[in-house]
């Protein structure tokens, strides 16, 4: 049935009567999928799980792509929509923290959340856009739209090297993507972007009791860091982001005690605001450290996936921002109008997400809207509200029926 067919009033009503009827599948599900490890690369169980929920739900293609993502697609009409949202976590760090073991899926019936690793990042956004896609099906929603649903991996170390994979070497490009990373259900229409460089002094080797013979490739760095540190004062600045920043976080050199290191290298991690790239980043640099006789490198981001292939690439996530009075935010705003009655809240994250492919690099108009909530993610206190894992899922049933672009 297509939408004109109902008003939105009556078409928000059935959608919400359908959220109520699958909300135990819905919970069942991301119970199953937090129960499954899956730290970056090793995602291929928690794949096969949410393959096997796309075939449930009813989608009419289901497939694994090559860099190992989980997708499945309903409908074929001209305007293709991808909902992605990661299925890997990072990896805790002290299990002794947590409330209950991180991979328990516990119930906490005070405040209507699921507890467990990844709840808030980002299986909580999978079980929301996997039973968007089933809402719709169930009630045999259709437009001239092609829906892809994605379980996306490598996201928390590689963020868009995966989405990327799918686009460049798959061969599948969608018009619009939307992230159900954690907005609270309010939608978030940027990021900030970021970039690792490393920086490298060269000395001259000598043994450690004579070191007049040699030149410290440390006490060269020292300056170096001043500098790098100096450049934060005037960084480009943005009205919605503000001002980017770097820190430099690693320091490493030769692992000999007794001798002059001939060479030192930091790690700088530096946040960009949407404009930036990774030219401007290393020329910015470049001038602060040349002259002090230090070279300045992108160095690439090893990433190897379940599936066995290697995507390395520059570890450099651009940032962006999508236009205000974009249809994507229309129709954003519109779903939210309809099922909660009232406006969303519009905001960018601080964070970076695969939006740093599909908007930063490759162009693709991309909003965020997920259930989960920022104070939770990558904590011991990692949890997701029901109700509004609920409430996603039928913001995600509704959107493909409202975007016009
Ligand atoms: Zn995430």
């Amino acid at each position: 049935m297509a939408i004109d067919t109902l008003n939105m009033h009556e078409l928000a009503r059935r959608v919400s009567s359908v959220s109520h009827a699958l909300a135990e599948q819905q919970t069942r599900f991301l119970a199953d999928l937090i129960s499954i490890r899956s730290y970056t690369g090793e995602e291929r169980p928690a794949v096969d799980r949410t393959l096997e929920e796309l075939r449930r739900i009813g989608c009419e293609e289901v497939w694994m792509d090559s860099a190992g993502n989980a997708l499945g697609r309903i409908g074929h009409g001209s305007r293709v929509i991808l909902y992605d949202a990661h299925l890997d976590t990072n990896q805790v760090a002290d299990a002794s923290e947590w409330p209950s073991p991180p991979l328990q899926p516990t119930i906490d019936p005070a405040r209507n959340a699921m507890h467990g690793l990844g709840a808030s990042d980002c299986k909580g956004g999978v079980a929301a856009i996997v039973y968007g896609a089933a809402i719709l099906k169930a009630l045999e929603l259709s437009g001239d739209f092609t829906l892809l649903v994605m379980g996306a991996t490598l996201e928390e170390d590689a963020e868009g090297f995966a989405l990327r994979s799918l686009v460049e070497r798959d061969g599948v490009r969608p018009d619009a993507v939307l992230l159900a990373e954690a907005t609270d259900l309010s939608l978030r229409r940027g990021q900030r972007g970021r970039c690792e460089v490393r920086v490298r002094t060269r000395g001259q080797a000598a043994h450690a009791s004579q070191p007049q013979m040699g030149e410290n490739a440390i006490l060269k760095m020292l300056p170096v860091v001043s500098a790098l540190e100096a450049m934060n004062a005037s960084l480009p600045a943005h009205p919605l982001f503000g001002r980017g920043n770097q820190v430099v976080t690693m320091i490493e050199g030769p692992h000999t005690p007794n001798s002059v290191p001939s060479w030192c290298e930091v790690t700088v991690d530096r946040r960009m605001v949407p404009g930036e790239t990774m030219q401007t980043v290393l020329e910015g640099i470049r001038r602060a450290v040349e002259p002090l006789d230090a070279a300045a490198a992108v160095p690439d981001q090893p990433v190897l996936t379940h599936t066995g292939l290697r995507l390395d690439g520059p570890s450099y996530y651009p940032g962006w921002l999508l236009e205000e009075d974009h249809p994507l935010i229309q129709a954003g705003q519109a779903a939210c109008g309809a099922l909660f009655g009232e406006r969303p809240a519009l905001g960018v994250w601080r964070f970076s997400t695969d939006g740093t492919y599909s908007a930063g690099a490759a162009g693709i108009p991309t909003l965020g809207f997920g259930p989960e909530e920022e104070q939770y993610v990558h904590t011991a206190q990692d949890q997701v509200n029901l109700e509004k894992l609920r409430k996603a899922a039928e913001f995600y049933a509704l959107f493909p029926l409202l975007y016009q672009p």
